[in-house]
């Protein structure tokens, strides 16, 4: 990387930050257009987020992605909150508008958009099903409320949080209810027509796990995605796979969230080829 005297600064507040693709990811995606700009990662402990967010412009940044654990604790030092980053309660990208700080949440959307590329699923007048009820399925949920979904229902071992997230569908117009992993899972799942994996159960290193689903929940005609990105294809994924559903696992939600942000940054269209490639070399470095 070639910084020179006119580099337009972006980065990542997070705590830690030393496991994130996404520097990795957006600098190739700047070299690949031949763009002056740089990522870099800011490990901000959280009693300097406040700093760390006037040091935006201060230093003026172009903006930031923020991680864990600061994607809630960030809302208040904003000057601003799109639609989504409101509703879902967390931000996951600043744009530093000239000194205005815009906070937006593109996990929801990198997860719809990349939907939309593959398997060209929309949400219009869809049911869905998510499983699990932390801050990735409460964004998904919100945008799939945002785009148009008819039905939702949300499984979780804590009932508070999976009823939040049900109730702010519902204030989206979205019919809604909230399930227990006692009930009859297998009708449930049987008649939504997407399926949102959204715990932590199954990821790397306890590949061999699996959420409580029966098989027979799944048929062909039905979108079954898996937010976890390693392994490539987790149990449950496989188990649904075979029984004929289309699967998608979380790798096309991490890309279309970075590839969103990239957008607003630069105002250029960004290469989404390349930054796959790197997020893909990345994962199977991670596992070695
Ligand atoms: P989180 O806020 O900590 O939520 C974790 C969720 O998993 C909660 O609903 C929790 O239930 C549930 N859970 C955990 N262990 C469980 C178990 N043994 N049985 C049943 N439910 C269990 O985490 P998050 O940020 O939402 O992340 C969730 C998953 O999404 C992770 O696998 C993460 O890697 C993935 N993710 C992917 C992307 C992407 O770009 N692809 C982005 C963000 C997250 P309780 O509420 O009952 O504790």
């Amino acid at each position: 990387m070639n910084i020179t005297g006119r580099t337009t600064l972006c980065g990542l507040f997070g705590f830690p930050v030393e496991h994130s693709f996404s520097p990795m990811m957006h600098n190739a995606a700047f070299r690949e257009l031949g763009l002056d700009w740089a990522y870099l990662p800011f490990a901000v402990k959280p009693d300097n987020l406040s700093v760390a967010v006037n040091s935006i412009r201060a230093l003026d940044l172009a903006g930031v992605n923020v991680t864990v654990p600061h994607k809630e604790a960030v809302l208040p030092y904003l000057d601003e909150l799109t639609t989504a980053a409101e509703m879902i309660g967390a931000v996951n990208v600043i744009s530093n508008n000239n000194g205005k700080l815009i906070g937006d949440n593109t996990d929801g959307q990198g997860f719809t958009k990349a939907l939309q590329q593959e398997p060209g699923f929309t949400v219009q007048g869809k049911k869905a099903v998510i499983l699990g009820a932390g801050g990735a399925a409460k964004a998904v949920a919100v945008q799939l409320a945002l785009e148009g979904l008819m039905e939702i229902k949300v499984i979780n071992r804590t009932n508070d949080r999976a009823q939040d997230i049900a109730q702010k569908a519902g204030r989206l117009g979205v019919n809604h209810a909230v399930c227990n992993w006692e009930d009859n899972l297998v009708d449930i799942i049987a008649n939504s027509d997407l399926v949102v994996q959204a715990t932590n159960v199954g990821m790397y290193p306890d590949t061999e796990k699996c959420l409580p689903v029966s098989p027979d929940a799944f048929s062909p005609g039905q979108v079954v995605c898996d937010l976890v990105y390693n392994p490539v294809e987790t149990k449950f994924l496989k188990m649904a796979r075979a029984n004929g559903a289309v699967t998608a696992n979380g790798l096309g939600m991490l890309l279309y969230q970075g590839v969103l942000a990239f957008e607003q940054w630069t105002g250029s269209d960004a290469p989404v080829q390349i930054m796959r490639e790197v997020l893909m070399n990345q994962m199977r470095g991670d596992k070695q």
